[in-house]
């Protein structure tokens, strides 16, 4: 049963959502303050996060930079203010999906519901070569050493994991591993590779998986 860690400070809306995700059979835990959410994530066992964005101590995005940089779990904005800047703001920095209040119970659980589907097909690559992805732990090991990677640059080695050997484009990495894209370029892609080298050459001196394909795109070796 996934559990859903909610941090809101509107004690109505918090009860509303909590009955909502539990009558779903979803295991649902609530904090009020944003001060609490990452010292909870890093307990470990928290499949999804909702998050208000006005809460009482800090915005709730800067809790979603704090969280970023140690987890890939999936994340939702709860949000009173419904403007564009502070949708994409929120998912600029991270978020996987944004829901504007007031919204009604049903659809904030079949939100939850399709971001932990596609959160679960997304995590059933597995050894790959001299890769291996852990699912769960939203991981990727080289030689059997885990990389310490950022969001983005979790997202581009698995993206490139997903079919080893295939070249991709600058193009075709930013919309898989950047859902929201909006602000980025191409050259995004080529700074977070170039991070990625760095740390897969950390493990392996002299190893570089990566292949540039110029002009066209990049693939990974996996042997
Ligand atoms: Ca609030």
């Amino acid at each position: 049963m996934p559990t859903i860690l909610l941090a809101e400070d509107e004690s109505a809306i918090a009860a509303t959502v909590l009955y909502a995700l539990r009558g779903e059979g979803y295991a649902a835990e609530h904090v009020l303050l944003g001060g609490e959410v990452v010292p909870r994530l890093r307990q470990g066992g928290v499949d999804l996060v909702l998050l208000d964005v006005g809460l009482p101590d800090r915005s709730g995005f800067d809790v979603c930079r704090d969280l970023r940089a140690f987890s890939a779990v999936p994340l939702i904005f709860l949000t009173a203010r419904n403007d564009e800047v502070d949708r994409v703001l929120g998912l600029e920095l991270g978020a996987d999906d944004y829901i504007g209040k007031p919204f009604s119970p049903r659809e904030l659980v079949a939100r939850v519901r399709a971001r932990l589907r596609r959160h679960a097909n997304e995590g059933q690559a597995q050894a790959r070569g001299r890769f291996e992805l852990d699912p769960d732990g939203h991981r990727i090991r080289y030689d059997g050493q885990a990389l310490d990677l950022t969001r983005y640059e979790y997202a581009l080695l698995a993206e490139l994991l997903r079919r080893p050997g295939a070249i991709l484009s600058r193009a075709q990495l930013l919309d898989r591993a950047w859902e929201a894209a909006l602000e980025s370029g191409e050259r995004t892609v080529d700074t977070h590779v170039k991070t990625l080298r760095a740390k897969l050459r950390a493990i392996v001196p002299g190893s570089d998986p990566i292949r540039t394909h110029r002009g066209v795109g990049y693939s990974l070796d996996v042997d």
